[in-house]
């Protein structure tokens, strides 16, 4: 009785492990990874805005450092630098790194300034439509790369919206909207794109806050998980 009641077991318990080793993740089907390129905007020679004490070089630095950092904690993303060091790095130059590295997408980190003293906030720029379509149009771009454009636009205006909504988070009720703007590396890069202003270095809220490691940490975690929401609905 006693070796029946052992093979009943077995029998239904290895098949129960089986497919809950199968189903866990990192077995079975690999998972799909997927190529973030982060570009910490300016550099080097190129401080960026500087106001009071903060650079905006090295606030766009701290944080696309900590997105790689908070993507590696992750199974599916893997971030490359356009620079992870203080160099100064021409549009140009980053555009032919995208061009080598055919990333799955590309966020730009700037720190915004100006329009008064009040401005404060965080912005998401996707590139324009209007430029797209204007640089299409007289041109003998054959149909099928107009449509990968069109495409990558759409994925970049995706991406934006998921950026946002996770801003919303670290910085409530802040955001300035999606705006459509164009933007020599965003036009220069054939994957999907976007610009974030992380908040204005010219507003003393916003200077004091993005100076906080504790904030550049809070929106890289935001940026992380923008991109899982944007890969998750957009595979
Ligand atoms: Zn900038």
């Amino acid at each position: 009785m006693n070796g029946w009641h052992h093979r009943i077991g077995l029998g239904i318990v290895l098949p129960a492990i089986l497919l809950a080793l199968c189903s866990a993740p990192g077995w079975g089907a690999q998972q799909q990874r997927y190529t973030v390129l982060v570009d910490p905007a300016h550099g080097g020679d190129d401080t960026g805005v500087v106001s009071d004490k903060i650079r905006e070089k090295d606030l766009t630095l701290n944080m696309a450092l900590m997105v790689r950092q908070e993507a590696q904690k992750t199974a599916n993303l893997q971030v490359q630098l356009t620079r992870s060091a203080d160099r100064g790095v021409t549009v140009a130059d980053r555009i032919k790194m995208a061009a080598g590295m055919k990333p799955d997408c590309l966020i730009s980190l700037h720190v915004n300034a100006g329009f008064g003293k009040k401005a404060a906030g965080y912005e998401v720029y996707f590139p324009g439509f209007r430029q797209a379509a204007a640089a299409g149009a007289g041109s003998s771009a054959p149909i099928l790369k107009d449509m990968e454009q069109n495409r990558s636009l759409n994925d970049s205006v995706r991406l934006a919206q998921r950026t946002q909504n996770a801003l919303e988070s670290v910085f409530p009720r802040k955001g300035r909207g999606l705006r459509d703007a164009p933007c020599p590396l965003l036009e220069g890069v054939t994957a999907p794109g976007i610009v974030v202003e992380v908040g204005f270095a010219t507003h003393p809220e916003d200077r004091k806050a993005l100076g906080e490691e504790q904030t550049q940490r809070a929106v890289a975690r935001a940026l992380v998980r923008g991109l899982q929401e944007y890969f998750q609905k957009n595979p």
